[in-house]
Order: structure tokens, then sequence, then C-alpha cells
């Protein structure tokens, strides 16, 4: 049978209640995994109230007055955390003008999927600008941005860039050190040097973009905060791993950003997935559907380089959950080709590919990710946290690819998604 959200409206303000309980909800007769690393529980009741979490507990505590909504065995989780995206405005449907509209339609599309919160690692000033005016209780995404990624190549250059990212309120800066498989030059580290000064100076931390192991020891030598790509060059040595461990610096794997290398050789199963197809952008699947476009991937060397880095990438993953290592979820989607919200379900299949438990892919895309950024207001379903959570037909505990039977999404305890068809009783 299918299980349906069937909202029993009890509306408090017709009743005469207080306007206080006019915001309390209960959703009852969930199987709730909080996300803090306990087992799921059946027949919960999950109590929001002014958007956030008031209790979980044994089904029946129900304040007079809450509206009520029956979950009927339906499986409640903490909201995607997503470590490493990108917004840029890109996905807006089409005909959007306005900047911040554009932004907010990519943050809808993350959040139409189940992606709560995303940190966003190089991006424009407009989306710094967006950030610091969100209302916390909007209808998509939560929103922290890097700004624009610190690339110059001179120290004097890359303090200006990193200061002006930090005045406009930035969460993390954002820089590179990568040749792109040789074919550039890395940045040199005296300007990697200026920015970790104006981070350290300012308190804001530095997510790193790498991909060869040396890289990544020599940034967390300088003070990286996020590592925000996978080693892909090697096996992580044992050396590394210790030092990762000891810095609590988090690692973010993006393992989808290789896939969306090479993955469009040919048309992909998943453009034909209920899941996929509900949301995404027609025009970007045709841009990809192009045999010309597919043409040129599967000539592509890079791309045949990016499909050997991902099952190193993968190999790392492994080796890093195993000895401990703080991951964090991130999967670099909202470039071109990188879906914004689907991205993040390929995303937890490839962990639990790479070996992972569901629980250790789940715990990374919620708990740990809202450490590893710092947030104590989110990432599990604990009083006083943010109410952001999914309802899921079926347990991604037992198979991670049931994250893909979201049935809705609440931020800030208020649904995203239209209910579905079937009326009550159905
Ligand atoms: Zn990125």
């Amino acid at each position: 049978m299918k299980t349906h959200l069937l909202a029993l409206l009890l509306p408090a303000v017709l009743l005469g209640a207080p306007a206080a309980l006019a915001q309390t909800t209960a959703f009852v007769g969930g199987v709730v995994w909080d996300g803090t690393g306990a087992p799921a529980r059946d027949d919960l009741t999950l109590v929001v109230a002014d958007g956030r979490i008031r209790s979980v507990s044994e089904a029946g505590d129900v304040p007079p007055g809450a509206e009520i909504v029956m979950l009927d065995g339906a499986f409640v989780m903490p909201g995607l955390i997503n470590a490493h995206g990108h917004v840029s405005g890109r996905w807006a449907p089409d005909g959007v003008r306005d900047e911040d509209a554009r932004i907010r339609g990519d943050l809808e599309l993350y959040a139409r999927y189940g992606v709560t919160t995303v940190l966003s690692l190089g991006d424009s000033e407009a989306v710094l600008r967006f950030k610091g005016s969100a209302d916390p209780r909007a209808a998509h995404a939560r929103l922290l941005a890097a700004g624009p990624v610190v690339s110059a190549r001179d120290p004097a250059g890359a303090r200006a860039r990193a200061l002006a990212n930090v005045e406009a309120g930035a969460d993390f800066l954002k820089l590179r050190v990568d040749d792109n498989l040789g074919t550039v030059e890395k940045m040199p580290w005296e300007a990697v040097q200026a920015v970790m000064d104006v981070g350290r100076a300012r308190g804001v931390p530095v997510a790193t973009h790498l991909f060869y192991l040396e890289d990544a020891r020599r940034l967390l030598e300088m003070g990286s905060g996020l590592l925000a790509h996978s080693v892909r060059d090697t096996t992580v040595d044992e050396a590394f791993v210790e030092e990762l461990k000891t810095s609590g610096v988090c690692y973010v794997p993006t393992l989808v950003r290789e896939v969306s290398t090479f993955v469009y050789e040919a048309r992909p199963g998943f453009f034909d997935e209920e899941f996929f197809t509900r949301f995404a952008d027609s025009a970007e699947v045709a841009r990809l559907s192009d045999p010309e476009f597919q043409r040129r991937v599967r000539e592509s060397e890079a791309a045949r380089r990016y499909r050997v880095a991902l099952i190193q990438a993968m190999d790392n993953l492994k080796i890093l959950a195993d000895a401990g290592a703080r991951i964090a979820f991130g999967t670099d989607s909202g470039p071109a080709g990188r879906f914004p919200g689907f991205f993040e379900h390929m995303e937890l299949g490839l962990m639990v590919g790479a070996g992972l438990t569901p629980q250790q892919a789940l715990l990374a895309a919620t708990r740990d990710a809202a450490r590893c950024l710092g947030l104590d207001d989110r990432g599990t379903l604990e009083p006083g946290k943010w109410a952001d959570f999914l309802v899921l037909d079926a347990n991604p505990l037992r198979m991670i690819t049931n994250t893909k039977t979201l049935r809705q999404v609440y931020v800030a305890g208020a649904p995203l998604l239209d209910a579905p068809d079937e009326g009550p009783g159905g």
C-alpha cells in the first residue's frame, strides 16, 4: 500500500486556540531516524513549533490544538546538508530575470530534492548578498556561501579578494590548488598562504579544492579548514590519514563531480528516472543528449582520466571512513551537467558503493555535515533544531536508493512539495 501524508487539519486558529499554538504541528506515526547516530525508531511523534523541533517522543504526546499530520509509518530523517555545492542562478526557470529570484530558483531546486542546506563554494557577490538577507523560514534550501573563488596569483591580490569576501559575509573562503590534469598552472603557494592568513585572522575557514595527495597534505599543514574534494591521484597513506584525523578537518568526497565528466558519453540511465525528471531542467537534458556533445565526451582524455580518478576517490573515501576521519557530504553540484538536488542522491549511492554503510553516508549528509560547517541548529532531529526534515516512503538505511522515495520536504516545519493527489483516505 502506498503511504500518503494525510493532513488531518485541525486549524487551531479556527478552534480559538492561543496564537502560539497555531504554528504547532505534530507529525504522528513516523519511523524517525534522528541523525544522532541512534537507530531509527517506530511510531514516534515529532512536534514542531515556530519552525523548530519541540520534541521527538513516543506516539501520543500531541499538544492540545496542534495540527496533526499522520505519517503512517513513513520514514523521517533530517534534511540533507551539502557541504560543497554551487548556487549561481543558472537553474532557475527560464524567464526569471531578477538576480535574487534566480538564486532563489537554485535553492528551491535543491530543496525539492531534499537538500535543505547548501554551502556554495565559489559563486558571485550577488549570492553573498542574497545570503545576508535570506529569511530563515523561506521555502528553499538554507544558504552558506564563499563568494567568488580567490584565484589571484599574487599574495596582495589574493589577500584583497579574501578580505573583500570576508567583509561581504563569506562563511568560508574558497581557493583552488590544482593543475586540471596538467593543463594549467597551480595557484602559487605564497598566494595560498595569503588567503590562509586572512582566514586565520578573521576566523573564516578556508575550503580548498585539491586533486593531489601532496597538495592535500600541504593545505592541511597550512591550515585549510575544509578539504573540499577527494584526493584522486593516489591512495592516501597512513601519515595523511593520521594528519587529517588529528587536524579534525573535514573531507568532502564530491564523487559525482567525477561522474559528471564522463557520464554524458551516452544517454545516462537516470535521464529516464521519474525522480530525476520531475524537476530536471529539460533544456540542460537536451544539451547533454546531443550526439555531438556525447561524442566529444567519449573522445575526451580528461573524461577518461577522471573516470579512473573516481575509483581512486572511492577507495580513499573507504580508507578514511574506516579510519574515523571526519567526512562531510558534498557533491560539487550546480555547474553545467551537475543537477542540483538529484546529484546528491547519486552521491549517497556512490558513497555506499565505496563501502560505507547507508547509515555512514546519511550521517555524513546530516549530523556530520552540520558539524563540519559549524552549524549547531540543524543536522539532527532534536529539540531546538530547525525542523528541516524529509519524509520518505521507504527506509534508506536498508537500501540507500530509498532516499529517492522522497515524499515531502519540510524547511522550518513547512512543507515544500505539492501534496500527493490522493485525498484523505485514498
Ligand atoms: Zn566546486
